[in-house]
């Protein structure tokens, strides 16, 4: 079976490599280099803790293969809840996470403080820890999927951007080409892409930014306050702090940080900490998102499948998300095929839908 791969991202690649591994023969086509759209800008978070069974098991998959390839870094996660409504909201979500079997305790202000001293615990309501997480580097993640794609037989060509001619045809500036299947995991360009071929999706895409810090000298676990909204992992010695998203036009977006969010994430690490690192180096990137937070991975059309909307989460699931995608693809058996299909089927919504990308998308950051 021929199938192409429109998009050279940790999705793509991790798709690109599943299919070469069942004997498809797969070309992957990117537009600029890989790793360019979002997997190269991704903080690297990697974890378990969802509260939701269907998304621990795609996380555990995932975890597991990101092990296995020796892309995982072990790096507890913490996230906090400041007002009693949030933290009522935490304890329900350890609960549910327990049950899933995820391995997540709850922790007072002051279990977390003795445990992380260089952390200001005041006003934290309550904790929840994740012992399994970790994180991951993102351009090593890419050029390690990259390689085990071709080494499985795959070809990649960068600097190619494709449209579609027809749902199983791809058009490239030298040549139409048709494949017995195409998987768009395009990112945001998803959308317009499928669009050509007749295919509605229910896309929206949202600007996310992020910082690495100076070098701190403190030991933190990666952190996110689900009050004040930002969130933080240790990356080598310094600190990536990262959120400031909001809803934007994919056509038209700023890749260099916002100064105001630079400023506001220092502020919130040295109220959380008490550390007062300078900035290193500041970005953004494009996020997607679908109406009920869910991605749009499956087919669409005769010969044509995508995957995207992963809500900023994408680099965590790719690889359990290729797999699975793979195997549908080409019909065989995939062990997350038993709850996946109707949670991520991209035909769930028919592309006139009016939503938000984000939850409050007038949110004032400053407050
Ligand atoms: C600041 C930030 C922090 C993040 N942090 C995390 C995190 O901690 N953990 C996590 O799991 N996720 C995180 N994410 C989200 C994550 O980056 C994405 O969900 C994930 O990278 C999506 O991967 P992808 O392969 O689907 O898309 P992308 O990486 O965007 O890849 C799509 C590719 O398609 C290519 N393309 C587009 N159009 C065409 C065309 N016409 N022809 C050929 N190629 C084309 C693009 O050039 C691009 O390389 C973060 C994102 C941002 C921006």
């Amino acid at each position: 079976m021929t199938v192409a791969v429109v998009g050279g991202g940790a999705v793509g690649l991790s798709t690109a490599l599943a299919l070469a591994r069942r004997n498809a023969s797969v070309t992957v086509f990117e537009r600029d280099t890989l790793g360019s759209g979002a997997s190269g800008r991704a903080a690297g978070l990697c974890y378990d803790a969802f509260a939701d069974d269907v998304d621990a098991a795609v996380a555990a998959d995932a975890l597991a293969r990101y092990r296995d390839m020796d892309l995982f870094e072990p790096q507890p996660y913490v996230w906090v809840a400041r007002d009693e409504s949030d933290a009522t909201a935490v304890r329900e979500q350890i609960t549910q996470m327990q049950n899933n079997g995820v391995g997540v305790e709850t922790l007072t202000s002051a279990e977390l403080g003795d445990r992380y001293p260089a952390l200001d615990t005041s006003g934290i309501e309550v904790a929840g820890l994740a012992r399994d997480a970790g994180v991951l580097d993102p351009d090593k993640v890419v050029a390690t999927l990259a390689e085990q794609a071709r080494e499985a037989g795959a070809t990649i060509e960068t600097g190619t951007p494709v449209s579609l001619d027809s749902p199983a045809t791809v058009e490239t500036a030298d040549e139409t080409r048709p494949f017995d299947a195409v998987v768009v995991a395009a990112g945001p360009q998803t959308k317009p892409l499928v669009a050509d071929v007749g295919v509605s999706l229910a896309l929206k895409a949202y600007r996310a930014q992020a910082l690495v810090t100076d070098p701190v000298d403190a030991t933190l676990p990666s952190f996110y306050d689900a009050t004040r909204e930002f969130y933080w992992r240790p990356k080598g010695n310094a600190l990536l702090v990262g959120d400031g998203a909001h809803e934007v036009d994919p056509t038209d977006w700023n890749p260099d940080a916002d100064a105001e969010f630079v400023t506001r994430s220092l502020d919130r690490v040295e109220q959380t900490s008490a550390l007062t690192p300078a900035c290193d180096r500041a970005w953004a990137g494009l996020c997607t998102a679908t109406p009920d937070g869910a991605p749009l991975a499956g087919q669409v059309a005769d010969g044509l499948w995508v995957a995207t909307g992963w809500q900023g989460h994408g680099l965590m699931r790719a690889p359990a998300m290729g797999n699975y995608l793979a195997a549908d693809v080409l019909s065989r058996p995939n062990p997350l095929s038993e709850h996946l299909p109707d949670r991520v089927d991209p035909t769930r919504f028919d592309g006139s839908e009016e939503f938000a990308a984000l939850d409050d998308p007038t949110r004032d950051w400053d407050a």
